[in-house]
């Protein structure tokens, strides 16, 4: 009963068996089968890789075999790297070569990306979860023979709190995407996720999210261990997430906010009966307040906002339930990410010189708590990067504390806009435009510009039947912003580049303009 993965889906199976566990389509996994296969997977794979440490992949959607590819790497001392299926074969291939990955689990699917990894990692076992394999791949495992093969002994692997069990690749944002390596302590959340979330053993919590972002397989690490049931959805969309609500009567869900926008939107969402939702939790990545007092106000439930990132496994603050009170004199709380979770320290640091600053001033957020990892996978440069002389991890994220001690998070570093020499938070831009009706999505980028060294830039899609002009758009702006902040430039765009966790690829966006402009 300590703080392990799978002690606690062990201490789980013996406690509540017929509890159900994981669902995914049709099928639901009590906790003792769940407990049972995994042992059995994890005996498995452990004769397939070379020792604890080795690296075990998957390209897997979200679905019962990543699960139990999670608990069954963790049981038998391995770690799990799942890689985003979306990304193209041969960003797929390089990531999984950096990982130097010994087994590769995949869906048929994705056979293109495993054959290419094949070719890189001559050694590789490659495990099909389909049943198609000798038509797809010839000469691989097949996930029912893997669980044959194993036995129903557990290795016993798995228990000790410092050993590596996650490796999760960076969104990719800013940069190319960094392997992130977690530990059992790191990812042991489940103490202040039951506070937060307020989960009891009958919740249900939908995971939507994808297993190589932190936010899904933390979500699933923690509703595991917290024995609440979980199900999974395959890939986002928002019609299946309202039909899951209906069916399992989800009682707690994790939405990106593109996620909760597109939930919204749905035809026929006011015909649906979402009533078993309790609470949402959402983050990731920026809200506008005006998407965020619709959901309130559709939703009726309780939300709460996390800020973190792969670097931090959990979360570094959290806005609470109590916290949502958009009719209340704190309504301003909106806007912020919350104050931080039991055990971090957060700080706010000058950008150039590091020195502490107090509250009120913005400046990088910094923090220290168990849940930092120790850092990147095989970029000792990245990581001495990473970490400040005291062991703060930079988060690379601008910020101020107020005088509550609540964090607001203002924008990226590497985003902000340096425009006549005034600093420009794009953020703050985009939540007023996003506030004109004929506004769908927006980013705001600085482009290169002779006179302002950058051009504050609005890059806009614009809602179904609307057709504003740009002088409009600017006087709206005007209004409602310092000069110096208001965009000089608009462009209007079908669709906003995003990762596939939602986010705006400001970089692809600030390219695509200097190309079609240079
Ligand atoms: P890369 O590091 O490869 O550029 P990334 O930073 O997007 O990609 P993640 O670790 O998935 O990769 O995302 C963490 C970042 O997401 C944070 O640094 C922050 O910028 C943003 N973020 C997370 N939660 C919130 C939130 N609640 N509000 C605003 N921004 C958030
Ligand atoms: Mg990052």
């Amino acid at each position: 009963n300590g703080l392990h993965l799978p002690q606690r889906v062990r201490h789980h199976a013996a406690e509540r068996p017929d509890a159900p566990a994981v669902t995914w389509g049709n099928t639901t996994l009590t906790f003792a089968e769940f407990d049972r296969r995994t042992t059995r997977i994890a005996s498995a794979l452990s004769s397939l890789a070379s020792g604890s440490g080795a690296r075990v992949g998957a390209l897997l959607r979200m679905r019962l075999e990543g699960a139990e590819c999670f608990v069954a790497a963790a049981k038998s001392g391995l770690v799990f790297v799942p890689l985003n299926w979306r990304l193209p074969a041969a960003e797929a291939a390089a990531i999984a070569v950096d990982a130097a990955l010994e087994v590769l689990i995949v869906e048929a699917e994705f056979a293109k990306t495993a054959e290419a990894v094949r070719e890189a990692l001559p050694g590789l076992v490659v495990v099909l979860v389909d049943d198609v394999s000798e038509r797809i791949l010839p000469g691989v495992w097949t996930w029912d023979r893997l669980a044959a093969s194993g036995s129903d002994t557990d290795p016993g692997l798995g228990d000790d709190p410092d050993a590596e069990l996650l490796q999760l690749y960076t969104s990719g944002t800013t940069g190319a995407p960094k392997g992130v390596v977690a530990t059992h302590r790191n990812l042991h959340n489940e103490p202040e996720a039951l506070r937060i979330y307020r989960w009891r053993t009958d919740s249900v919590a939908l995971d939507a999210l994808p297993l190589f972002h932190i936010a899904g397989a933390g979500w699933l690490s923690t509703s595991l261990s917290a024995g609440v049931h979980v199900v999974l959805l395959d890939a986002f969309d928002a019609g299946h997430v309202a039909e899951l609500v209906e069916r399992h009567r989800i009682t707690h869900a994790f939405l990106v906010p593109s996620a909760i926008q597109m939930l919204l939107d749905l035809p026929g969402l006011g015909e649906r009966d979402l009533s078993s939702l309790q609470l949402i939790a959402y983050g990731s990545a920026p809200i506008t307040p005006t998407l965020l007092r619709r959901a309130l106000d559709r939703f009726g439930c309780a939300f709460v906002q996390r800020y973190g990132m792969t670097e931090t496994t959990g979360s570094v603050t959290a806005l609470t339930a109590e916290d949502h009170d958009p009719a209340g004199d704190r309504a301003y709380l909106l806007r912020s990410a919350g104050t931080p979770m039991p055990g971090v320290e957060l700080a706010i640091r000058d950008i150039a010189t590091g020195a502490d600053l107090p509250a009120g001033v913005s400046g990088e957020i910094v923090c220290r708590s168990r849940n930092n990892v120790a850092g990147y996978w095989h970029r000792p440069d990245e990581t001495a990067r990473l970490f400040a002389p005291d062991g703060f991890l930079r988060t690379g994220d601008i910020g101020h504390l107020d005088a509550d001690g609540y964090l607001f998070v203002t924008d990226r570093v590497k985003d902000m806009i340096i425009t006549g020499g005034e600093n420009v938070y794009p953020i703050e831009v985009e939540s007023v435009l996003a506030e004109h009706p004929a506004v769908a999505e927006v980013a705001v980028i600085g482009v290169p510009d002779r006179t302002w060294g950058e051009a504050v830039t609005a890059v806009i899609r614009v809602a179904d039947g609307a057709d504003p002009t740009v002088a409009e758009l600017l006087d709206f702006s005007a209004g409602r912003l310092a000069s110096y902040k208001k965009p000089r430039h608009i462009r209007f765009v079908t669709a906003l580049p995003r990762n596939a966790g939602g986010k705006v690829l400001k970089r692809a966006l600030r390219e695509n303009l200097s190309a079609a402009e240079g």
